[in-house]
Formats: structure tokens, C-alpha cells, sequence
């Protein structure tokens, strides 16, 4: 059986105004029928009244659409700056990671599931990604699967796997001027799991996380030996998807550039067979031209990360000139919230940061980012993203604006430069309501997770202080081996 079954019977939704996707025509008291958690018919309420018995039909007073796709997440429940980490570049953001608490990731994963579904988030991929042993790593990934499960979000799972330096290029470029350990040695402190044995781990891992659909990725093409990539080649051939980050930062851009033909990140997944409609890749603020064009023709996905780029110092992506290539473009929030999740300032984020391009994107472009774009990029394409029949029942209602001055604005217009979070009045996975009436039925539980994290920081306070100040010698000489690196 399912571990997240439909609800017996069938439901009918009155919808006040109703949006089936991103770039329709605003329906008004609209019914959508659902049964079997799946969409059967969409048409004037009136006309679907009598399909189904009054406690089973629902009002939603508000702008009904679908729900939204998270589609690059670490499941991260709290900000770091709780941590103490602050936002900088993302070579020493990457840093001072390695000085953060360990969380439970069971704790972790519930908080951050429960509020990406309060943001109106039904399905998320996440990238799981630890140096711990085979026996801890498959531990993590069962407690995050079981999290997430619970949560109630549908989730794309990638199981990470890296065998080289994490953030700085091998070898050096130029000579290390800092303490005597480099810094890559910081973030590669062991290998859990050798490549060949990713497959098999995923295998093994499979039966035990049946909420979840596990893939698997590289991290970064960069952090991946050829070996490596010709490992998740064969996973991606036994039908696993796959999920990457890709020239997140301008120093991966011009220390993987290609200097000798064939070296840079976008070349070597192709070599290896893994440029396709299977995989997604999360950034590429710093993709050329022609490898825009590549990925469009091998029917890759990119999701784009704004409110990361931008607070890790990245850059802003071209996502026009991605969009007028053919690229299929999700959002991802890359738990980078300073508060709690919200995926409306996500996607006025987008919406800033294209017009800082000079390629603007509408308000209609990004919603579709966020919905048919996630669904297609997470491999939901046709099932997810719409308000249709055949489609799943997954979908939202925001009540912002539907009455006075603002009531006759275009509601995508409305939603997205108006809306947050808190105006998610109900949410629906495959017809199953997970917030309801503003209430979101995982939030004791998230509640309860918070608290257990907060006291484990609370804990770990003065020891993380001075793991993190002792990072911080490493601070200076990377910014000069980073500036040395860009001449
Ligand atoms: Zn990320």
C-alpha cells in the first residue's frame, strides 16, 4: 500500500477563483473534483454540485492554484545565522560549514519539510549529502525519507556521493598562503562510501524508504572523479534520477572553464552520458551560451536558486535566455530562508533578479517556474504542476487580495508581487489536505523537532564558537587565494 493513501471517496473543491496553471484564464466559482487524490473534472461548481455529498465538499475562499515544486533543497529547518554563520561568498561560506552543529536528521528534515508545505510546497528534491560511513549514511537518509513521508511531501531524494575536493580546484592554481592545512582539507574530512558502492547502497536503500523516490547525485560534477560520474551513469541507466548543483559561483567558473578543452562541468556530464531529460541541475548562474543550448537539446532541467545566488554573493542567472533556449526552469529555495521558507518572496526574488539581467521575466514565467517548471524538472511532468483531470489533486489556496482595491488585478499579478507564507490558507497533496483553514496539521510535530534542534545548538553554543573562530584564519588567505585565482 501507499504509505500516503488518497482519502476514500470522492472530494469537490468550490473554488472562488480558480487558476488551473500559470498562464490561465482566471476561472470564478469553480469546482475541482478529485477522486482517488487524482483531478477527474474541473468545470463551473454548479455543474459538479451533485458529485459529491456536502461533507465532502470543501470552500476555498481565496485564489486556488497548483501546488508549488521546491526543487533544490537541503532540508535545512534553521537558518544559519543561528549558527552563527554568516553570508558571504560561497567558497568561504562553504568553510565555515564545516564548523556548524550536527543536527538530527530526523529533527531537522521535519521541521523543514513542515514548513515548505505551511509555504504551500507539496513536492521538494533534496540532495543528502554526508562523509559519514555506509552504515550512518544509509541511517540519515531512512530518517530523512521517514520525515518527509510523514510531512506528507511527495520527494525526490538524491543521494550524494563526492570523491574529491569540495570547493577548490585540484591542484591549486596558486600556491596556498594560509595555515598549514589547505582549506579543501576542511571539507573532505573522510569518505564514507566509495563511488562503486553508491549503487548498491541505493539499491539496499530503496525497500526502506517507500515514501520517497531516491536518486542520486554528484554534488557538483567538480568534487567527482570520472570514475565517480561513470558510477551514477550507471545508476541514471537502472532508471535513477539525477540532481546536481552546476557553476554555482564565478570562481567555478573560471577554474573549471575548460582551460584544456573538455575539462569544465558541463562537458564532462555529457562525456559521461549524463546530459538528460533525467537530470536537473540547481544554479548554472554561470552557464555560457552554448552550453545553455546543449542542455536545452539534451532536455536537461535547471533550477534556479535566486535568493541563494544572490545571499551567497553568485550572481544573477540569465533565466530569460534560458527560458528563450528551450531549458526547462524550475525553483529551488536551497534552504536559504532567514526566517521560514517562503516560496512568493522566492519568486520575487526571481523576478528581481531578471530585471537586474536585463532579460525580465513576468510574473506568469516565474509562477510556471514554480509549478509545471518543478514538476517537469523533478520528473512529475504531465501529473504534476496543473489543475486538470489526470493530474494529481495537488494544490493550494492563498488568500491575499481577493477583496478590496486589488480584487480586479490579474490574481497571478497579485499572488506574486503580493502574497507570502502566512497567506497559505489550505494546501492538498493528491487530495489529502495538509493545511487546512490556515492550520498545518505537521506543525506540532515541527514544533517539538525545533525545539529539540534549538537545545542540541544551544549545547553544542561555545564549542561551535570555537571551531568557527578558528575557521576564520582560513578566511583571509582564501579570499587572496580567490583573488590571486581571477587573474
Ligand atoms: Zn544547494
Amino acid at each position: 500500500m501507499s504509505p500516503f493513501p488518497p482519502p476514500a471517496g470522492p472530494l469537490l473543491l468550490r473554488c472562488r477563483t480558480l487558476l488551473t496553471h500559470a498562464r490561465a484564464v482566471p476561472l470564478r466559482d469553480a469546482g475541482v473534483l478529485v477522486e482517488n487524490g487524482t483531478v477527474v473534472a474541473v468545470a463551473p461548481f454548479a455543474e459538479l454540485a451533485d458529485r459529491a455529498p456536502a461533507d465532502r465538499t470543501t470552500e476555498l475562499d481565496g485564489v486556488v492554484l497548483p501546488a508549488f515544486t521546491d526543487a533544490h533543497s537541503h532540508l535545512r529547518a534553521l537558518p544559519l545565522g543561528e549558527q552563527g554563520v554568516a553570508d558571504t561568498d560561497l567558497e568561504t561560506w562553504v568553510v565555515r560549514l564545516t564548523g556548524t552543529t550536527a543536527l538530527d536528521p530526523y529533527d531537522d528534515t521535519t521541521a523543514a519539510a513542515v514548513a515548505l508545505v505551511a509555504t504551500g510546497v507539496t513536492t521538494v528534491q533534496a540532495i543528502h549529502h554526508s562523509f559519514a560511513d555506509a552504515d550512518t549514511y544509509a541511517a540519515g537518509v531512512r530518517a530523512v525519507a521517514s520525515a518527509l513521508t510523514e510531512a506528507g511531501l511527495r520527494a525526490e531524494l538524491a543521494v550524494g556521493i563526492t570523491d574529491r575536493a569540495e570547493f577548490l580546484p585540484e591542484p591549486l592554481p596558486v600556491a596556498w598562503p594560509g595555515p598549514a592545512r589547505e582549506p579543501r582539507s576542511l571539507a573532505a574530512p573522510a569518505r564514507g562510501i566509495p563511488p562503486g558502492d553508491l549503487p548498491a547502497l541505493a539499491a539496499s536503500l530503496a525497500p526502506s524508504c517507500p515514501g520517497v523516490r531516491l536518486g542520486v547525485a554528484p554534488v557538483a560534477p567538480q568534487w567527482c572523479s570520472d570514475e565517480a560520474l561513470e558510477v551514477l551513469r550507471r545508476c541514471a541507466d537502472d532508471g535513477l534520477r539525477l540532481h546536481t548543483h552546476l557553476l554555482e559561483s564565478r570562481h567555478q567558473r573560471t577554474w573549471l572553464g575548460g582551460r584544456d578543452g573538455g575539462s569544465d562541468p558541463v562537458s564532462r556530464l555529457d562525456r559521461h552520458g549524463l546530459l538528460g531529460p533525467g537530470l536537473s541541475a540547481a544554479h548554472g548562474v554561470w552557464l555560457t551560451g552554448p552550453e545553455i543550448a546543449l542542455l536545452a537539446r539534451r532536455g536537461a532541467a535547471l533550477v534556479h536558486c535566486p535568493v541563494s545566488n544572490a545571499r551567497l554573493a553568485s550572481g544573477d542567472a540569465p533565466v530569460r535566455s534560458w527560458l528563450d533556449a528551450g531549458v526547462t526552469v524550475a525553483l529551488g529555495m536551497d534552504s536559504q530562508h532567514t526566517a521560514a521558507p517562503d516560496m512568493f518572496a522566492e519568486m520575487r526574488a526571481a523576478l528581481a533578479a531578471a530585471e537586474r539581467t536585463g532579460g525580465p521575466l513576468t510574473p506568469h514565467e516565474v509562477l510556471a517556474m514554480a509549478t509545471e517548471g518543478g514538476a517537469a524538472a523533478t520528473g512529475h511532468g504531465g501529473r504534476l504542476g496543473r489543475i486538470a483531470p489526470g493530474f494529481r489533486a495537488d494544490l493550494i489556496c492563498v488568500a491575499t487580495g481577493t477583496t478590496g482595491a486589488k480584487a480586479d488585478l490579474d490574481p497571478v499579478e497579485r499572488i506574486v508581487s503580493g502574497a507570502a507564507a502566512t497567506d497559505v490558507t489550505d494546501v492538498f497533496r493528491s487530495g489529502r489536505p495538509l493545511v487546512a483553514g490556515g492550520a498545518v496539521h505537521g506543525r506540532p510535530a515541527a514544533e517539538a523537532a525545533l525545539a529539540r534542534l534549538r537545545t542540541v545548538l544551544e549545547t553544542d553554543r561555545e564549542a561551535r564558537t570555537r571551531r568557527l573562530d578558528s575557521l576564520a584564519a582560513y578566511e583571509e588567505p582564501l579570499r587572496g587565494l580567490l583573488a590571486g585565482t581571477e587573474s
